[in-house]
């Protein structure tokens, strides 16, 4: 079969994919190497996208109450069960949340169909949590969602500023682009997070700053930039407004002040703002760390304001740039997916312009205001007030805060239909109306990456069973509601008329215009940008003056809290784990839940390494494994927001986290949440490898899959009675049980051998167990010696190649440490030769070079 050029479904970076379906079934993945946003590169999780293929876990048929049933019959009770509510209650008694993993062809008919027809704007989509911020703070600067850079420009720097950003593992691709160019020329890197992540550790400069501080420090920078004469005044004087009362606002801001609210020293922040002074190109890149913030507009803004003050804007190699984490977060803002926002970056609350969307859709209606935002969607399921909700594409019962307010809302929900690709996620489990919707491999469409590239994703696979097309079920049940204009017969029709609507009465005012695109030949679409490499390039914004704004930012200082949870993304893993929680080699890196949490917290908490811990909540807890590291401040912890209960359930973190959001955008506020940190009084611990699924019933429970089977982690606060009945389910499929210990005991061993190989093992402990588990995983299905596999580790210590640190070739920490001891001068390109680790993605290079780092300490130490 021919290779199909499409692009990756995970981050906003965009990567161009090159897919070859294979006869026997399997698909392989390359970096398309004439791509724009990636050069041939792709992460460890783009690069697995061929394992994600599997229908195993897929939704094929359309289910009615879990019953297999005709598409005819659920697009029916759909349009029957929305028309009646809003025949009874009105239109704003339904709702829609959707996705950045929609296409933006999905999107337009979404926003269409909710907003031009059902006449409300009650349709948001979890890029809400994303980038909300972003979109609110270029309105506010810019007069409209436009990011003002490209991804040159990253390259083009003299300096790059990266704020609550951990490039390093959520755009993988970018950082090495950034990385690449960083070994040419002299790039500074400053990365501004309050955790020392992977890209800190890459940085010539890292301010740990106090959580939620950022807008002290952007006031703090305008102030000295201006007092450095470091003001670009005719740029300010043409071309900006407000700058008067932002400068007599950020005045306050000296540096001994701004330090004391970042917690920073003023030699850090000194060292910061001469970087920043010196370099005439410099972009500041920013994400969730920025955007997921109770004030998180501001810090936007502050940013910006900086870029405005020196006039480091739209050119070559300067900018404020906001990264999207969605792959179609901006396609999305394209079409009007957030709730507050209309088609083509038109605005519901002008009236001429809903009324020329109106004229333009020949629609019966048009929503007269913005509609509930994310979290007010949710609270107003919860409360009674919306009545029937369809969720498309995402999972909110694990992404969204607070999420047992999430399955609470749901639970009493009058009427749930949840549009997806996988069957069993926690928020199908609320469905009336479960959907089959087409998957990555068999979506034809658009999306648009950060720096406004669209982009082609085409099918490589056909359609399995009865799955369809997002923007074919939402055009049916449009239909079935009596709605003319959705006889769409192709998603090229719909992206036509997106186009048209882009250039409705533009005449040039708004910068989304895909003049372009017309008469494009969709199948052949090559990437290509909107807006130009810098839109702002001629000074025009697109407010009504034309002149960007200066916005006064004000400082609001993080509450004082015993313990402020961060939640984030891990290097290997997307969002809910649906795809990628299919991949073993995903798991390698980042077996299960875990929280980062300082020494500090650790010992005034009597919490050991690997013991659980319990991270509460208003009103919940996760359960999940403690990594102790510095890598955090005291009273701060870091928790991936993956884990759910496809993969355990105990290690979900959003069970813990608040509800604050930005009042300005409506971003939860994801990175500051008050909790409660605490030992989990844990018993005995467990780990089992098995080549059937198990699942330990046990008060923490983890499990991930295995090249072999399966694998699963457990504690428990009380001992079982037996482990007999514990293991009931592996130890009765039959086999030869060998066990060490008593069963009635906290140290206890078996391992059962079946027809000669290895079937299933459990190691019980009073305390973590210490196994060798990547050796132990490889025995699964093998002829064993029993007695090898109950010690745990191998015979050989050769053997022994620990943790996986490189996803790719699947190579160990013990394995590279044992090459840097033998080869203590090599550098990092012959440590990565000598192991193969860092030489697929290269993503764990980083990681590589700390342990060479710490490698090299005791020999400095002794020099
Ligand atoms: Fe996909 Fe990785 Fe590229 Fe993001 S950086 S688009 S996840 S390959």
């Amino acid at each position: 079969m021919k290779p199909v050029k499409t692009t990756c479904p995970y981050c906003g970076v965009g990567c161009g994919v090159i897919a070859s379906p294979a006869t026997d079934g399997t698909v392989d993945i390359q970096g398309d190497p004439d791509h724009p946003a990636n050069f041939g590169r792709l992460c460890s999780k783009g690069l697995a996208l061929g394992e994600t293929l599997g229908l195993g876990q897929r939704l094929l048929y359309p289910e009615v109450n879990n019953q297999r049933t005709s598409w005819e019959h659920a697009t029916s009770l759909i349009a029957e069960k929305f028309s009646a509510a809003i025949a009874e209650h009105g239109a704003d008694s339904v709702a829609f949340y959707v996705s950045g993993q929609f296409l933006t062809e999905d999107y337009y008919v979404a926003n269409k169909l909710m907003k031009g027809f059902i006449g409300s704007a009650n349709i948001d989509t979890n890029s809400r949590l994303c980038m909300a911020s972003a979109v609110a703070g270029h309105k506010r600067a810019f007069g409209a969602d436009v990011v003002p850079c490209s991804y040159e420009d990253l390259e083009e720097a003299d300096l790059v500023v990266l704020v609550g950003s951990n490039l390093a593992w959520c755009h993988p691709v970018l950082f090495q682009r950034l990385q690449a160019v960083r070994e040419r020329r002299d790039t500074k890197l400053v990365v501004i997070d309050p955790r020392r992540s992977a890209t800190a550790e890459a940085a010539d400069l890292h301010l740990a700053v106090r959580p939620q501080s950022d807008v002290a420090l952007f006031n703090g920078l305008f102030r000295h930039l201006y007092g450095a004469g470091q003001i670009d005044g005719d740029f300010v004087r043409e071309h900006t407004e407000n700058f008067n009362a932002t400068l007599l606002a950020n005045n306050e801001w000296s540096v001994a002040k701004t330090a004391d609210a970042c917690g920073l020293t003023r030699v850090e922040l000194e060292e910061f703002y001469s970087l920043f002074a010196r370099h005439e190109k410099v972009v500041t890149a920013f994400s969730m760390g920025v955007n997921q913030s109770a004030c998180g507009t501001d810090k936007v803004n502050s940013i910006i304001n900086c870029h405005l003050l020196t006039g480091r804007i739209s050119k070559i190699g300067a900018g404020p740039f906001s990264i999207t984490g969605q792959p179609n977060a901006m396609g999305g803002r394209e079409v009007g997916g957030l709730s507050n926002t209309l088609a083509a970056h038109l605005d519901i609350e002008n009236v001429d312009q809903r009324n020329a969307v109106q004229a333009f859709w020949h629609s019966p209606y048009i929503a007269l205001r913005p509609g509930l935002k994310a979290v007010e969607m949710f609270d107003a399921v919860r409360d009674g007030r919306i009545k029937a909700l369809w969720i498309m594409a995402t999972n909110p019962v694990v992404s969204m805060p607070d999420a047992t307010a999430i399955a609470e809302a749901l639970g009493v929900c009058p009427f749930v239909v949840v549009s997806d690709v996988t069957a069993n996620t926690d928020t199908a489990r609320f469905a009336h109306v479960k959907l089959p919707a087409l998957g990555w491999g068999e979506k034809s469409g658009t999306v648009t990456n950060s720096e406004r590239c669209i982009l082609r994703q085409r099918a490589l696979l056909p359609a399995p069973a009865e799955a369809r097309a997002d923007w074919r079920i939402m055009s049916d049940v449009a239909k079935a509601m009596g709605f003319a204009g959705f006889d769409y017969a192709s998603p090229s029709e719909i992206f036509s008329e997106h186009v048209r609507l882009t250039q409705m009465g533009n005449n040039g005012q708004r910068k989304l215009d895909l003049t372009a695109w017309n008469d494009v030949d969709y199948e052949a679409l090559q990437p290509m940008q909107w807006g130009g490499t810098r839109p702002f390039a001629n000074g025009q914004y697109q407010t009504s003056t034309g002149k960007a704004h200066f916005i006064v930012t004000d400082y609001v200082a993080l509450p004082a809290q015993d313990m402020t949870l961060n939640t984030g993304r891990i290097r290997d893993q997307w969002h809910t784990m649906t795809r990628t929680g299919l991949v073993p080699k995903l798991f390698a890196h980042r077996a299960e839940p875990y929280v980062e949490i300082n020494p500090q917290d650790a010992a005034l908490l009597k919490i050991r390494a690997a013991e659980v811990v319990e991270v509460s909540g208003p009103r919940g807890t996760s359960i999940a494994r403690a990594l102790i590291t510095d890598a955090v401040q005291p009273g701060s912890i870091f928790q991936p927001m993956h884990w759910n209960s496809n993969f355990g359930g105990a290690g979900l973190a959003n069970a813990a986290s608040h509800r604050k959001v930005d009042p300005v955008s409506g971003q939860p506020a994801l990175k500051s949440s008050a909790v409660r940190l605490r030992r989990f009084a844990a018993q005995w611990y467990g780990f089992g490898i098995s080549t059937q699924h198990f699942v330990p019933r046990a008060n923490y429970s983890a499990w991930r899959p295995t090249d072999r089977g399966m694998a699963f982690e457990c504690a428990g606060e009380v001992l079982p009675r037996d482990w007999g009945i514990f293991l009931y389910q592996a130890l009765s499929a039959g086999g030869e049980v060998t066990s060490l210990g008593s069963p009635h005991s906290n140290l206890f061993r078996c391992a059962v051998v079946n027809e000669g190989r290895l079937s299933f093992a459990f190691f019980a402990s009073a305390a973590p167990v210490e196994v060798s588990r990547v050796w132990l995983q490889t025995k699964l299905g093998q002829h064993v010696n029993t007695l090898e596999v109950l010690a745990g580790r191998p015979q050989q210590e050769s053997e022994d190649q620990g943790p996986t640190l490189c996803a790719c070739n699947a190579i160990g920490v013990k394995t590279i440490s044992r090459f840097i001891h033998a080869h203590p001068s090599a550098a990092l390109d012959a440590v990565c030769a000598g192991t193969r680790a860092g030489t697929g993605c290269g993503s764990c290079r980083i990681e590589i070079r700390r342990i060479m780092h710490e490698a090299a300490k005791p020999l400095a130490a002794a020099e």
